[in-house]
């Protein structure tokens, strides 16, 4: 059975898997969803549990791409992609799954190391050079570049705003060169979208087959299905509860995927810092975004109007969409609940907390002391909002960053330096290579047109 791929806004004809992550949005602005969800029986996914990460994923990702990627080279493209280590951690009910050990030390390498090599087959198989472009604020650069570094048939453009990454978050992009181009705008990360956007609907740039690994892109959600597979068939339960730390709600996305395809998922927790639209939806049923987001520790998770969203509404039969201008394609409004989704059956399947800086801090000092484990930020948000549910029976969370990657924050609560993890060492003193460029398109258009 063959998969096609529609838009959440029903405006464009149902496309390709290889469409889809190369266009990555359609048209109509809509998000690209599988037009049925293959569902696995309980032996299939008990079978699991004799498998390894790599199986795993070759099972879970073949079901959703049918014969447009040969079945061996799928197998390659997945020991290649997941050649890390992925622990579990039980902490009396609790589970961590510690998606942290990928190169950047960031779960988005689990993301981004297959959407990479999909993308390079089929390049390649077209025998076409591709551009992938992305913006970033400090983490899916770093990942992006990481993932396609000395790919063939692929070139990256990273851009990022000057003064707001971090240090090490800058090295992750700087570093790598060959296929590898970043570029430091002077201007906010918000800057760096726009400018991402324009050069998209630019047709005097079309010759560069341009294309975006962000997480509007179904390709960047597609494995992250696949981790919580993964930690149900390592963890003996009839059923489990997840608890996801939230920014853009790609994660979620695919644990939703997931329940779907028969995985049994009691209900998932839906963590969120200060950005509190979720919660707040699944109360009153009225979805306002937060705009502008609010900063908080948990940076990754600074989003106000998730992506996302328009996914997990769809799955549950309702229409949320931008107001567009006509003419620009704009977001005029953003965020509008043409059709309400089925309430009922969304509060059955989630819960959702917004937690605060100090819960934040307190979680990360408790289970130091108590348990000598580290956890940052975002896990923490992941940990509390578990602990508040209540929920009875076993719990996974899902730590998505190194501690390492927020030093400051650590040193600040516990007095000490958080380890660095293989994968960042020798960072610090590597050469570094990037262009700064004012915060102003026809500059990028120029650079982009001269590379
Ligand atoms: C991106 C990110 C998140 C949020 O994931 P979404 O898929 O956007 O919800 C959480 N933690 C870390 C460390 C991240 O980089």
């Amino acid at each position: 059975m063959k998969i096609l791929y529609r838009s959440t806004n029903r405006g464009v004809p149902e496309t390709s898997f290889r469409e889809a992550i190369f266009k990555g949005q359609p048209e109509d602005y809509g998000l690209y969803m599988p037009s049925s969800i293959p569902v696995l029986s309980r032996d299939e996914i008990d079978l699991f549990r004799q498998k390894s990460y790599p199986q795993i994923a070759l099972n879970i990702i073949r079901r959703f791409i049918g014969d447009e990627i040969a079945l061996s080279e799928l197998e390659r493209m997945v020991a290649e992609a997941y050649n890390f280590d992925i622990p579990i951690q039980r902490v009396n009910g609790l589970y961590i799954l510690w998606l942290t050990k990928g190169p950047t030390a960031s779960f988005k390498d689990f993301a981004a190391r297959m959407l990479a090599r999909m993308m390079e087959y089929f390049a390649k198989e077209e025998n076409r050079k591709i551009t992938v472009l992305v913006a970033t604020s400090g983490d899916t650069g770093g990942a992006v570049a990481n993932a396609f570094y000395n790919l063939e048939n692929v070139n990256v453009v990273v851009l990022f705003p000057y003064r707001e990454v971090t240090e090490r978050q800058r090295r992750q992009m700087t570093t790598l060169e060959k296929n590898i181009s970043a570029i430091a705008v002077q201007g906010k990360f918000d800057d760096c979208q726009a400018i991402v956007k324009r050069a998209f609907n630019d047709r005097e740039l079309k010759h560069l087959s341009l294309t975006s690994a962000n997480s509007i892109n179904f390709g960047r959600l597609l494995p992250q299905i696949v981790y919580y597979f993964y930690a149900y068939s390592r963890i003996d339960a009839e059923n489990v509860f997840f608890s996801v730390p939230s920014g853009n709600f790609g994660n979620l996305m695919g644990g939703v995927f997931a329940k779907n395809m028969g995985l049994p998922v009691k209900r998932f927790v839906a963590a969120v810092n200060d950005n509190n639209e979720f919660p707040v939806f699944l109360k009153t049923g009225e979805y306002k975004p937060v705009i502008p987001s609010r900063e908080c520790s948990s940076n990754a998770m600074n989003v106000g109007h998730p992506s996302n969203l328009a996914r997990i509404i769809d799955i549950y039969g309702g229409w949320l969409t931008d107001e567009r201008d006509k003419k620009t394609g704009e977001a005029v409004k953003k965020g509008v609940l043409n059709i309400s989704p089925d309430m009922e059956q969304l509060r059955r399947d989630f819960v959702s907390f917004s937690i605060t800086e100090d819960e934040v801090d307190e979680v990360i000092k408790r289970f130091y002391e108590r348990y000598s484990i580290l956890i940052e930020p975002h896990g923490a948000v992941g940990i509390k909002a578990a602990e508040k549910s209540g929920e009875e029976g076993p719990i996974v969370a899902f730590e998505t960053a190194d501690p390492a990657k927020f030093p400051e924050k650590i040193k600040k609560l516990l007095s000490i330096d958080p380890p660095l993890p293989a994968s960042l060492q020798g960072l610090d003193s590597k050469k570094e290579n990037f262009e700064i460029i004012e915060n102003d398109y026809e500059r990028f258009k120029e650079y982009l047109l001269l590379k």
